[in-house]
């Protein structure tokens, strides 16, 4: 989609969400519960590319992963491979900062359940490939989940059948950028241990050293 900003605070393009996000306003005054903006460096060659706001966490703090569940170690996580200054994100004006890393989500509003609708990935997808887009060649993003693994191959006009999505894997992409692949850090997955922290680290290992 060209001409489609990276960004768009005001957006209401998907009904269901913006009435949702309406819904949600009315019952929490004082929650941002609006598009979340990507967080970071935005020159950053390591982007983070979460799935969607969760609703005490990103909708209501207006920062991704923050106050959200998932956001414990992935900020714990990114601290350790020198991607934050403070191993915690606590609120959108805390002293955090990304160094060389940015975090944005493949959806920018709460879903309800969690769970957006595939047209509404494919609808907010043009905000991610202008985003994605500009991002420099050699840039390695590092997608959580399927649904971000699938939308960022989308914002560089690629099928994901042909890009097999498992914890670990690295693809190639346009610009010789890389993608990695992880479980997403959510609390189901690490509860269960699908996700250990172990193995996020070796995530977050591979990414430092792809940008060295
Ligand atoms: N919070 C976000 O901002 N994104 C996720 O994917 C999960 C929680």
């Amino acid at each position: 989609m060209s001409g489609t900003p990276a960004f768009d605070g005001r957006c209401r393009a998907c009904p269901r969400l913006a009435g949702f996000l309406d819904g949600v306003k009315r019952e929490h005054p004082d929650y941002h519960a609006a598009p979340v903006p990507p967080f970071g460096d935005p020159k950053a060659r390591l982007i983070v590319v979460g799935l969607a706001p969760g609703m005490h966490g990103a909708n209501r703090t207006g920062r991704p992963f923050t106050g959200d569940y998932a956001g414990i170690l992935l900020y714990r996580t990114l601290h350790k491979y020198g991607f934050g200054t403070q191993p915690e994100s606590v609120s959108a004006d805390d002293p955090l900062r990304l160094v060389d890393c940015r975090i944005t989500n493949a959806v920018k509003c709460l879903p309800p359940a969690n769970k957006p609708l595939p047209e509404e990935i494919r609808r907010c997808n043009g905000y991610l490939a202008a985003e994605l887009g500009a991002t420099a060649p050699g840039t390695v993003l590092l997608a959580l989940g399927r649904i971000a693994h699938e939308a960022s191959l989308r914002a560089f006009g690629l099928k994901p059948s042909g890009f097999a999505f498992a914890h670990g894997a690295e693809h190639t992409l346009p610009g010789g950028r890389h993608l990695i692949d992880s479980y997403h850090c959510s609390r189901y997955n690490t509860q269960t241990r699908r996700l250990t922290e172990a193995m996020f680290e070796r995530v977050m290992e591979r990414a430092r050293e792809l940008l060295v």
